[in-house]
Order: C-alpha cells, then sequence, then structure tokens
C-alpha cells in the first residue's frame, strides 16, 4: 500500500526511537522532566516566545489556547475552514464556552478588512471577541501558506482592538520550509502557538504550544484540568528533540514530491488538481472520471493507493517521510494505467 491519507502516519526514527530508550526522566508535573524541559526550551527559542509547554495532541494545544485566552461567553474569529471550527468536536462550545464567528478566506487566508469588520463593538447586545485564530499552513486549503503579510495585517488589526491572536501552526514548519521564512518570524504576529511534533516531523506524540511566560502559567494549569499532565514525559519529549534537529530541514522533499504528484496527476486529463500544492498536499477532483470522492478513494484502495475524502468530489494525497519518489512514480504510472 502507498499511503497517502496524512502525515499522521509517519512513524518514529530510529535515532528518535534511541532518544525514546535513553531519555533523562523525572516527572513532569512537578516540573522534574529535563527531557521535556529541553523541548519546551528548545521550541520556545525556534519560535520566539518566552515559554513553552508540551502537550499530548494539537487539538488539545489548540483547546488549550482557547481557554486560557479566553472566557465563556466570548467569540472567537476563526477561518470558515479551520481546523478548530471543523475538526475539533466542537471543543470551543463544549469546554470554554465560546461561540464561533467564521469567516470564508481564500486559500485560508482570511480578508483582513473582513477581520476587523468582525471585531465586535461595545454595545450591550454584542458577545466580546476574545480571540482570533489562524492556521498555517492551512489543511483544508490543502497545505496552503497563509502569507506573512496577511498574518502582519490581521495581527496589526487585533493589536489595534486588544485582541490576542493564537496560530494553529500544525504544519507551521512545512510554511517555514516552503517559503523560507523563520518559524519565529511568522510566529512574530500571533500571541500565541501550537505546531504538531506528531504530523510531518514524524514524531510518535504531541504537539508544543508556545506564547508568554504569563500564559504559558495558565496554560499548564489547563493543560492539568484536561488530564494533559503526564508523568516520565521525557521518554516522548526526547523523540521529539530529535524532530526539530533532523526532520524540519527534509518537509523540502515531501513538498518536491507533491509538486512531481499533481504534475504527474494533472497530466492526466480527467483529473483535475484543486489547490497550488504550496507544501505537502495535492487536492484532486475525480469528478470527470465520474466518481464522487468517496468512491474514488474505494477505487484507488483497490489498486494499493490510500487517499482521504476530503469533501463531496475532493480527495487529498498527503506526502510524507515514508513516501519515496519512487512511491510517487508508482501512483502517477498506476492511476494513467487504468485511465487511459
Ligand atoms: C492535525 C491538526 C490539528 C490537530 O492535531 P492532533 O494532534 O491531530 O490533535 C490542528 N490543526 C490543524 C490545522 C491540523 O492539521
Amino acid at each position: 500500500m502507498i499511503d497517502f491519507r496524512s502525515d499522521t502516519v509517519t512513524k518514529p526514527t530510529e535515532a528518535m526511537r534511541k532518544a525514546a530508550y535513553g531519555a533523562v526522566v523525572g516527572d513532569d508535573v512537578y516540573g522534574e522532566d529535563p527531557s521535556v524541559i529541553a523541548l519546551e526550551e528548545k521550541s520556545a527559542e525556534i519560535l520566539g516566545k518566552e515559554a513553552a509547554l508540551f502537550v499530548p495532541s494539537g487539538t488539545q494545544g489548540n483547546q488549550i489556547a482557547v481557554l486560557t485566552h479566553c472566557s465563556p461567553g466570548q467569540e472567537i474569529i476563526l477561518e470558515a475552514e479551520s481546523h478548530i471550527f471543523q475538526s475539533e468536536g466542537a471543543a470551543t462550545s463544549a469546554f470554554a464556552g465560546v461561540q464561533p464567528y467564521t469567516i470564508k478566506g481564500q486559500k485560508g487566508a482570511m480578508n483582513p478588512e473582513e477581520v476587523e469588520a468582525s471585531i465586535r463593538g461595545s454595545d450591550i447586545h454584542d458577545p466580546e471577541t476574545g480571540l482570533i485564530c489562524i492556521e498555517n499552513t492551512h489543511n483544508q486549503a490543502g497545505g496552503a501558506i497563509v502569507p506573512l503579510e496577511n498574518m502582519k495585517e490581521i495581527y496589526d488589526i487585533a493589536q489595534k482592538h486588544m485582541v490576542p491572536v493564537h496560530l494553529d501552526g500544525a504544519r507551521l514548519f512545512n510554511a517555514v520550509v516552503a517559503s523560507g521564512i523563520e518559524a519565529k518570524t511568522f510566529a512574530k504576529y500571533s500571541d500565541t502557538v501550537q505546531f504538531c511534533l506528531s504530523k510531518g516531523l514524524g514524531a510518535p506524540v504531541g504537539s508544543i504550544i508556545a506564547g508568554s511566560n504569563d500564559f504559558i502559567k495558565r496554560a499548564r494549569k489547563w493543560r492539568k484540568r484536561l488530564g494533559g499532565g503526564l508523568r516520565q514525559s521525557g521518554m516522548i519529549a526526547a523523540p521529539g528533540i530529535v524532530a526539530l534537529e533532523t526532520m524540519i530541514n527534509r518537509l523540502e522533499e515531501d513538498h518536491i514530491h507533491a509538486k512531481l504528484l499533481a504534475e504527474g496527476i494533472s497530466n492526466i486529463k480527467e483529473l483535475q488538481i484543486r489547490n497550488d500544492v504550496d507544501t505537502n498536499m495535492v487536492l484532486v477532483d475525480p469528478t470527470k472520471i465520474n466518481m464522487s470522492a468517496e468512491t474514488f478513494v474505494m477505487w484507488l484502495e483497490k489498486l494499493g493507493i490510500l487517499t482521504v475524502v476530503f469533501g463531496p468530489n475532493i480527495v487529498r494525497f498527503t506526502t510524507h517521510y515514508h513516501l519515496s519518489k519512487e512511491d510517487i512514480e508508482k501512483t502517477i504510472q498506476i492511476i494513467n494505467q487504468e485511465l487511459n
């Protein structure tokens, strides 16, 4: 099977497994796990933030950010197809008690003027805007890079209105590698950041949230409340350090592979590519071969190619560490052969 379902299917490298085995550990709820502390310090430095916190998942990281920034009854502004709005089980409402205000973006980027118009006034009827969320890269937009300029404009507006900004950077390093812009430069236009170690970076578990010392102190309490205070978690933090040291630059390879795949597929005239392929995702529309996304995914599976439904007529292919150039070429060849 050639597995394009997600970059989350990546398994820890040999070096990560060795790091886990040899990790120096302690009780992290007591703040005594040297490996966790090292990962948090390294992450904060990469993002140019005062402090960072190791959390079990990206979802928990985002939710801790919402819980820490907001209070119940507030409203959060976010992109209409963002992960926080679409794919976290309405946790912002269920846990933080905030209501979402969505803005439809262009390739994942919200129009700054619309963001400003959506920030609530002081009328007694109005909810209060508690947070603005930006997602970069944007998953549903096919791994699209939200331009730095767009982030800056939104951040300037947010600051003017004294509303904090959270960056859901689950795949921030894909944006970093593809754009050549440093992580701390993206992070500068947000108060807090979440990134995943367990996606393209290949670590087995975990995410990081970063922000000011005060924010992380309060976030740590929310993590404990949610049951995310782990004990000898250096066992899973140590592979995260290896991920940051060895797996960032190689994302370039995933991006080259995605472009190669898109090029090959676009030469098969019945299939249409629906994204610009900024990073490691290719969105394919099978309408012209008279298949729904669901049928196309099943059709591909029979040919040994795993993908995911990403909309009624969109199938997502995601490239990652375990997929070689040969896998990409083979995939194009198989599809080509079947359709011609
Ligand atoms: C994967 C993802 C998350 C959540 O990460 P999990 O570790 O799967 O909970 C959040 N935001 C975006 C954009 C993602 O792609």
